[in-house]
Protein backbone atom coordinates (compact mmCIF):
# COMPACT_ATOMS: atom_id res chain seq x y z
CA UNK A 1 0.00 0.00 0.00
CA UNK A 2 1.15 3.27 -0.98
CA UNK A 3 1.10 6.26 1.23
CA UNK A 4 0.37 9.51 -0.59
CA UNK A 5 0.60 13.24 0.28
CA UNK A 6 -0.39 15.57 -2.65
CA UNK A 7 -3.32 15.66 -4.96
CA UNK A 8 -1.28 15.05 -8.41
CA UNK A 9 0.33 12.25 -7.30
CA UNK A 10 -2.38 10.49 -6.11
CA UNK A 11 -4.20 10.92 -9.60
CA UNK A 12 -1.35 9.11 -10.97
CA UNK A 13 -1.84 6.61 -8.94
CA UNK A 14 -5.55 5.66 -9.66
CA UNK A 15 -6.45 4.05 -12.57
CA UNK A 16 -9.29 6.22 -13.91
CA UNK A 17 -10.89 2.94 -15.29
CA UNK A 18 -11.65 1.38 -11.97
CA UNK A 19 -14.38 2.38 -9.28
CA UNK A 20 -13.01 4.71 -6.93
CA UNK A 21 -14.38 3.48 -3.02
CA UNK A 22 -12.84 6.25 -0.46
CA UNK A 23 -13.26 6.39 3.69
CA UNK A 24 -11.74 9.29 4.87
CA UNK A 25 -10.59 9.44 8.84
CA UNK A 26 -8.89 11.45 11.11
CA UNK A 27 -6.70 8.21 12.19
CA UNK A 28 -6.38 6.49 15.63
CA UNK A 29 -7.51 3.75 13.45
CA UNK A 30 -9.70 0.62 15.15
CA UNK A 31 -11.82 -2.13 13.95
CA UNK A 32 -14.67 0.30 12.95
CA UNK A 33 -12.55 2.09 10.81
CA UNK A 34 -11.32 -0.95 9.07
CA UNK A 35 -15.12 -2.38 8.53
CA UNK A 36 -15.67 0.65 6.25
CA UNK A 37 -12.31 -0.11 4.51
CA UNK A 38 -14.30 -3.39 3.98
CA UNK A 39 -17.25 -2.42 2.91
CA UNK A 40 -15.73 0.11 0.61
CA UNK A 41 -13.47 -2.72 -0.84
CA UNK A 42 -16.86 -4.60 -1.42
CA UNK A 43 -18.48 -1.99 -3.83
CA UNK A 44 -15.41 -0.60 -5.69
CA UNK A 45 -12.04 -1.78 -7.49
CA UNK A 46 -9.77 0.26 -5.80
CA UNK A 47 -9.54 1.75 -2.03
CA UNK A 48 -8.40 5.17 -0.87
CA UNK A 49 -7.87 5.35 2.78
CA UNK A 50 -7.40 9.06 3.93
CA UNK A 51 -5.85 10.71 7.25
CA UNK A 52 -6.42 13.93 8.39
CA UNK A 53 -7.04 15.30 11.62
CA UNK A 54 -8.53 18.26 10.36
CA UNK A 55 -8.64 21.50 12.16
CA UNK A 56 -11.94 23.47 11.05
CA UNK A 57 -14.01 20.91 12.58
CA UNK A 58 -12.92 21.29 15.91
CA UNK A 59 -13.66 24.52 17.49
CA UNK A 60 -10.97 26.19 19.72
CA UNK A 61 -11.73 24.28 22.86
CA UNK A 62 -12.09 21.00 21.47
CA UNK A 63 -9.06 18.24 21.29
CA UNK A 64 -7.77 19.08 17.98
CA UNK A 65 -3.74 19.19 19.86
CA UNK A 66 -4.27 16.16 21.63
CA UNK A 67 -6.26 13.60 19.41
CA UNK A 68 -4.59 10.88 18.84
CA UNK A 69 -1.80 10.52 15.82
CA UNK A 70 -0.75 7.58 14.77
CA UNK A 71 0.39 7.27 11.07
CA UNK A 72 2.61 4.26 11.09
CA UNK A 73 0.03 2.16 13.17
CA UNK A 74 -3.05 3.38 10.81
CA UNK A 75 -0.74 2.52 7.72
CA UNK A 76 -0.70 -1.07 8.86
CA UNK A 77 -4.14 -1.09 9.65
CA UNK A 78 -5.37 -0.32 6.14
CA UNK A 79 -2.59 -2.45 4.55
CA UNK A 80 -4.04 -5.67 6.03
CA UNK A 81 -7.63 -4.46 5.59
CA UNK A 82 -7.22 -3.40 2.01
CA UNK A 83 -6.70 -0.44 1.05
CA UNK A 84 -4.67 0.22 -2.05
CA UNK A 85 -3.51 3.72 -0.89
CA UNK A 86 -2.96 5.66 1.68
CA UNK A 87 -4.27 9.57 1.02
CA UNK A 88 -2.05 11.37 4.28
CA UNK A 89 -2.41 14.90 2.96
CA UNK A 90 -1.11 17.97 5.35
CA UNK A 91 -3.16 20.97 5.49
CA UNK A 92 -1.95 23.61 2.85
CA UNK A 93 -2.20 20.61 0.52
CA UNK A 94 -5.81 20.10 1.26
CA UNK A 95 -6.58 23.88 1.69
CA UNK A 96 -4.23 25.61 -0.62
CA UNK A 97 -3.66 24.22 -3.44
CA UNK A 98 -5.97 24.97 -6.00
CA UNK A 99 -9.75 23.59 -5.14
CA UNK A 100 -11.94 26.24 -3.11
CA UNK A 101 -14.80 25.36 -1.72
CA UNK A 102 -16.65 27.66 0.89
CA UNK A 103 -19.72 25.22 0.74
CA UNK A 104 -21.97 25.39 4.08
CA UNK A 105 -23.71 22.55 5.61
CA UNK A 106 -27.55 22.33 5.18
CA UNK A 107 -30.67 21.49 7.23
CA UNK A 108 -29.40 18.09 8.45
CA UNK A 109 -26.85 20.00 10.62
CA UNK A 110 -29.75 21.61 12.28
CA UNK A 111 -29.76 21.02 16.08
CA UNK A 112 -28.39 17.91 17.90
CA UNK A 113 -24.58 17.99 17.43
CA UNK A 114 -24.79 21.62 15.85
CA UNK A 115 -26.49 22.87 18.86
CA UNK A 116 -23.18 22.19 21.17
CA UNK A 117 -20.55 22.08 18.11
CA UNK A 118 -22.13 25.29 16.13
CA UNK A 119 -18.88 25.30 13.47
CA UNK A 120 -18.33 21.73 13.65
CA UNK A 121 -20.50 20.64 10.11
CA UNK A 122 -19.57 23.51 7.99
CA UNK A 123 -15.67 22.34 8.91
CA UNK A 124 -16.78 18.91 7.62
CA UNK A 125 -18.50 19.45 4.59
CA UNK A 126 -15.78 21.36 3.46
CA UNK A 127 -13.19 18.93 4.11
CA UNK A 128 -15.17 16.33 2.39
CA UNK A 129 -15.80 18.14 -0.59
CA UNK A 130 -11.77 19.03 -0.60
CA UNK A 131 -10.90 15.52 0.06
CA UNK A 132 -13.79 14.39 -2.79
CA UNK A 133 -12.24 17.10 -5.24
CA UNK A 134 -8.91 14.90 -4.58
CA UNK A 135 -9.68 11.48 -4.52
CA UNK A 136 -12.54 12.09 -7.13
CA UNK A 137 -14.41 8.65 -5.51
CA UNK A 138 -17.31 6.94 -7.05
CA UNK A 139 -18.39 5.92 -3.73
CA UNK A 140 -17.29 7.03 -0.41
CA UNK A 141 -18.20 5.29 2.46
CA UNK A 142 -18.98 6.69 6.22
CA UNK A 143 -20.29 4.85 9.39
CA UNK A 144 -23.56 5.66 11.29
CA UNK A 145 -21.73 6.14 14.57
CA UNK A 146 -21.67 9.89 12.97
CA UNK A 147 -25.20 9.76 12.14
CA UNK A 148 -26.23 13.38 11.56
CA UNK A 149 -22.64 13.64 9.93
CA UNK A 150 -23.88 11.16 7.86
CA UNK A 151 -27.22 13.15 6.85
CA UNK A 152 -25.09 16.19 5.98
CA UNK A 153 -22.60 14.35 3.99
CA UNK A 154 -25.82 12.56 2.05
CA UNK A 155 -27.56 16.21 1.75
CA UNK A 156 -24.14 18.23 0.79
CA UNK A 157 -23.83 15.54 -2.21
CA UNK A 158 -27.54 16.12 -3.45
CA UNK A 159 -27.39 19.70 -2.88
CA UNK A 160 -24.36 20.27 -4.96
CA UNK A 161 -24.54 17.48 -7.42
CA UNK A 162 -21.63 15.76 -6.64
CA UNK A 163 -20.75 12.71 -8.77
CA UNK A 164 -20.40 10.21 -5.44
CA UNK A 165 -22.21 7.85 -4.21
CA UNK A 166 -22.90 7.67 -0.27
CA UNK A 167 -22.92 4.42 1.69
CA UNK A 168 -23.39 4.28 5.55
CA UNK A 169 -21.73 1.46 7.73
CA UNK A 170 -23.23 -0.07 10.07
CA UNK A 171 -21.80 1.10 13.95
CA UNK A 172 -19.03 -1.59 15.06
CA UNK A 173 -18.82 -1.83 18.56
CA UNK A 174 -16.93 -3.91 21.67
CA UNK A 175 -18.10 -7.08 22.83
CA UNK A 176 -19.64 -4.61 25.92
CA UNK A 177 -21.61 -2.67 22.96
CA UNK A 178 -19.63 0.17 23.60
CA UNK A 179 -19.15 1.62 19.57
CA UNK A 180 -15.76 1.79 19.09
CA UNK A 181 -14.23 5.61 19.09
CA UNK A 182 -10.66 6.79 19.04
CA UNK A 183 -11.72 8.77 21.66
CA UNK A 184 -12.07 5.54 24.02
CA UNK A 185 -8.31 5.57 23.95
CA UNK A 186 -8.66 9.01 26.14
CA UNK A 187 -11.34 6.92 29.01
CA UNK A 188 -9.82 5.64 32.05
CA UNK A 189 -10.44 1.66 33.24
CA UNK A 190 -13.46 3.34 35.64
CA UNK A 191 -14.63 5.27 32.77
CA UNK A 192 -14.27 2.92 30.51
CA UNK A 193 -16.90 0.65 32.44
CA UNK A 194 -19.79 3.72 32.95
CA UNK A 195 -19.21 4.29 28.97
CA UNK A 196 -20.33 0.53 28.44
CA UNK A 197 -23.50 1.22 29.65
CA UNK A 198 -24.40 3.82 27.39
CA UNK A 199 -25.14 1.81 24.65
CA UNK A 200 -27.74 -0.24 26.71
CA UNK A 201 -29.76 2.57 28.18
CA UNK A 202 -29.83 3.82 24.88
CA UNK A 203 -30.85 0.41 23.56
CA UNK A 204 -33.92 0.59 26.29
CA UNK A 205 -34.60 4.23 25.19
CA UNK A 206 -35.65 3.02 22.13
CA UNK A 207 -38.06 0.43 22.73
CA UNK A 208 -39.79 2.42 25.64
CA UNK A 209 -39.35 5.63 24.46
CA UNK A 210 -38.64 7.24 27.49
CA UNK A 211 -35.85 10.07 27.00
CA UNK A 212 -35.97 11.73 30.06
CA UNK A 213 -35.94 8.66 31.82
CA UNK A 214 -32.92 7.53 29.89
CA UNK A 215 -31.40 11.28 30.57
CA UNK A 216 -31.59 10.03 34.29
CA UNK A 217 -30.44 6.84 34.34
CA UNK A 218 -27.29 8.21 32.00
CA UNK A 219 -26.44 11.08 34.86
CA UNK A 220 -26.84 8.05 37.65
CA UNK A 221 -24.80 5.70 35.65
CA UNK A 222 -21.72 8.60 35.90
CA UNK A 223 -22.01 10.83 32.85
CA UNK A 224 -20.69 13.88 34.15
CA UNK A 225 -23.23 16.06 31.51
CA UNK A 226 -25.44 15.22 28.90
CA UNK A 227 -25.61 17.16 25.61
CA UNK A 228 -28.65 15.67 24.10
CA UNK A 229 -30.48 12.50 23.95
CA UNK A 230 -33.52 13.16 21.02
CA UNK A 231 -35.18 10.94 18.72
CA UNK A 232 -34.87 11.52 14.76
CA UNK A 233 -34.26 9.69 11.13
CA UNK A 234 -35.87 6.69 13.16
CA UNK A 235 -33.02 6.62 15.66
CA UNK A 236 -32.24 7.25 19.35
CA UNK A 237 -29.23 9.94 19.04
CA UNK A 238 -26.82 10.64 22.31
CA UNK A 239 -24.14 12.62 23.60
CA UNK A 240 -22.72 12.65 26.93
CA UNK A 241 -19.78 13.48 28.87
CA UNK A 242 -17.41 11.45 30.92
CA UNK A 243 -14.61 13.65 32.72
CA UNK A 244 -13.40 15.71 29.47
CA UNK A 245 -14.36 12.67 27.10
CA UNK A 246 -17.54 13.33 24.94
CA UNK A 247 -18.98 10.16 23.14
CA UNK A 248 -21.87 10.28 20.98
CA UNK A 249 -23.81 6.89 20.19
CA UNK A 250 -26.74 6.32 17.98
CA UNK A 251 -29.41 3.18 18.21
CA UNK A 252 -32.17 2.36 15.45
CA UNK A 253 -35.71 2.92 17.07
CA UNK A 254 -37.33 -0.59 15.11
P1 LIG B 1 -13.22 9.53 12.39
O1 LIG B 1 -11.82 9.05 12.17
O2 LIG B 1 -13.68 9.48 13.81
O3 LIG B 1 -13.50 10.85 11.71
O4 LIG B 1 -14.14 8.48 11.66
C1 LIG B 1 -13.96 8.20 10.30
C2 LIG B 1 -15.13 7.39 9.81
O5 LIG B 1 -15.23 6.19 10.56
C3 LIG B 1 -16.47 8.13 10.00
O6 LIG B 1 -17.28 7.89 8.86
C4 LIG B 1 -17.04 7.47 11.22
O7 LIG B 1 -18.44 7.51 11.28
C5 LIG B 1 -16.54 6.06 11.06
N1 LIG B 1 -16.52 5.34 12.34
C6 LIG B 1 -15.92 5.73 13.49
N2 LIG B 1 -16.16 4.84 14.46
C7 LIG B 1 -16.94 3.87 13.92
C8 LIG B 1 -17.54 2.68 14.42
N3 LIG B 1 -17.39 2.30 15.69
N4 LIG B 1 -18.27 1.92 13.58
C9 LIG B 1 -18.42 2.30 12.27
N5 LIG B 1 -17.90 3.40 11.75
C10 LIG B 1 -17.17 4.18 12.56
Amino acid sequence: MKIIRTKAELQSAINHNDKIGFVPTMGALHAGHLSLVKLARENSDFVVASVFVNPTQFAPNEDFDSYPRDEKGDAAMLESAGADILFSPTAEVLYHDGFDSDIKAGSAAQGLEATFRPTHFDGVVNVVARLFDAVKPDIAVFGEKDYQQLQVLTEMVKTYNMPVEIIGAPILRDEHGLALSSRNAYLSADELKIARKLNVIVRKCAQDKNINSAKETILDAGFKKMDYIEERWGRILVAAWLGKTRLIDNISVN
